[in-house]
């Protein structure tokens, strides 16, 4: 039995009861497949009841406040909800490369990266695994867990769920992959993806504000956003910024990244096999700047080799004024 936890998390019983009961007929994510998990029925992302990680560790590769000097404690969960014919990941994501791991074995997992110094336990792809990781901190946080929780998501969130994090999350790290419901479909398999992502990520900021960094410039708690240039897709990454700029706030944490290389499926779509052009890439973060974004990171495309690509490196090159006054 989990017990209710520290006030810190705001976790009730009745929320991890209500959380457990959505499994039955699970509508956790915009697909809203409506499969019982609690049997072994899986619905769009493959997901069953019991939660299965790839893998947990320090990670350096994020950006700044993230990272921080000791590392992220990032939990690398199996399955997602969008299926990104370029991901990066989808041995993890796509074909489910994995371990099964209960909730007292999560919440030990998390209680681990504190004690070796991570700044933050970092949920990778957490959509699909929300009740099992809600479980999991309440039963961590019993047992000492106080640093902050990173929700990083590739953004296909419901705004209803989010709600339900309220005073549980610390820092949401959302991807806004696109700003067209045709490209989602079609590169992601992912229906409504504009609204859904632009609704969650609004009860989002709602909830944390913009981003807060201690005097180390490790980040407390806030929203950092970060969007992944595809190729021939400037002018949907410009909508993007629009959208944050005038219904959001300059006030959030912007993440650019020039990593995209074509992975997974991408060579089967012309238009996504090459990487992202300089010239396409700083054409993002000039009017990233020209929007008055001062709150954030950039990669240095230059420097991306292939292997870089597969290890995100943001510590290379900064533009924005945030991350200069933070060194
Ligand atoms: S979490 Fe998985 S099973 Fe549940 S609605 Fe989303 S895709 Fe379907």
């Amino acid at each position: 039995m989990v017990k209710s936890c520290q006030k810190k998390y705001n976790i009730s019983d009745e929320l991890i009861a209500k959380l457990d009961g959505l499994l039955h007929e699970c509508t956790l994510c915009p697909h809203e497949c409506r499969v019982n998990r609690h049997t072994s029925s899986k619905g769009f992302c493959k997901a069953g009841y019991e939660a299965e990680i790839s893998s947990a560790m320090a990670h350096h590769g994020e950006e700044p406040p993230i990272s921080g000097s000791f590392g992220s404690g990032t939990i690398f969960f199996t399955h997602c909800n969008m299926k990104c014919v370029y991901c990066q990941n989808y041995q993890i994501s796509q074909e489910g490369h994995g371990r099964f791991l209960s909730v007292l074995e999560l919440s030990k997992k998390m209680l681990s990266l504190q004690q070796t110094g991570c700044h933050n336990i970092n949920l990778v792809s957490p959509t699909i695994w929300i009740p099992q990781i809600i479980k999991a901190v309440a039963d961590a946080a019993a047992k000492g867990l106080y640093i902050p929780l990173v929700y990083n998501t590739g953004g296909y969130d419901k705004s209803e769920i989010i709600k339900m994090l309220d005073g549980i999350v610390d820092i949401y790290m959302p991807d806004i992959r696109y700003s067209s419901n045709e490209m989602a479909f079609k590169y992601s398999g992912v229906k409504n993806y504009v609204e859904n992502s632009r609704a969650a990520i609004k009860e989002m900021h709602r909830q944390v504000g913009g981003l807060v960094l201690d005097r180390n410039g490790i980040a407390l708690k806030g929203l950092l956003i970060r969007l992944l240039v595809l190729p021939d897709n400037i002018d949907g990454i410009k909508d993007t910024l629009d959208f944050i700029k005038n219904e959001l706030s300059e006030d959030i944490g912007l993440s650019i990244m020039a990593q995209y290389h074509p992975e997974y499926k991408a060579y089967r779509y012309p238009e996504l096999s090459r990487n992202v052009t300089a010239g396409e890439y700083r054409e993002v973060t000039s009017y990233a700047e020209k929007l008055g974004f001062e709150n954030g990171w950039v990669q240095d495309h230059y420097s991306l080799s292939v292997e870089d690509m597969f290890r995100p490196d943001f510590k290379k090159e900064k533009v924005f004024k945030y991350y200069e006054d933070n060194k």
